[in-house]
């Protein structure tokens, strides 16, 4: 999977955002092992705690599915009908952890062509983790 057409895949997904408090859209497609991709939107409620993000939407879509091994997460936001980058917050940076390697890849997409890389390890440096104790 090319990194450009999973970032794609993300903004594609943000078309799908139920935003109505933000006006922050967010779309976020996740890679697998397999080659699978899995995609979420963030989905805001007027109670806000249950809002969820669309990285948590694309993971919850995937584990629901028997999935456990991930490569890459593309995150792609759009405010005022323009490409924003956003990066994942502390919750989904903390479910990632869970799921993924220190090596796990997040792409933040900056505009249709352009995306910012990072690892699992980058954003959340020694997370909580019971894997490794
Ligand atoms: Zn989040």
């Amino acid at each position: 999977m090319n990194k450009n057409m999973l970032c794609q895949r993300a903004i594609d997904a943000l078309k799908n955002s139920y935003s109505p408090y933000s006006n922050c859209k967010v779309g976020a497609a996740l890679l697998t092992e397999s080659g699978k991709i899995y995609t979420g939107c963030n989905i805001e409620n007027a109670s806000f705690s249950p809002t969820i993000c669309a990285e948590r939407v694309a993971f919850s879509k995937a584990v629901s599915e028997g999935e456990h091994s991930f490569t890459a997460i593309a995150i792609a936001g759009e405010k005022s009908g323009v490409l924003t980058p956003f990066s994942p917050c502390g919750v989904c940076r903390q479910v990632m952890a869970e799921f993924c390697n220190a090596d796990f890849k997040v792409l933040v997409v900056k505009t249709k062509d352009e995306f910012n890389e990072y690892t699992l390890s980058q954003l959340l440096p020694n997370s909580f983790n019971l894997k490794e104790i």
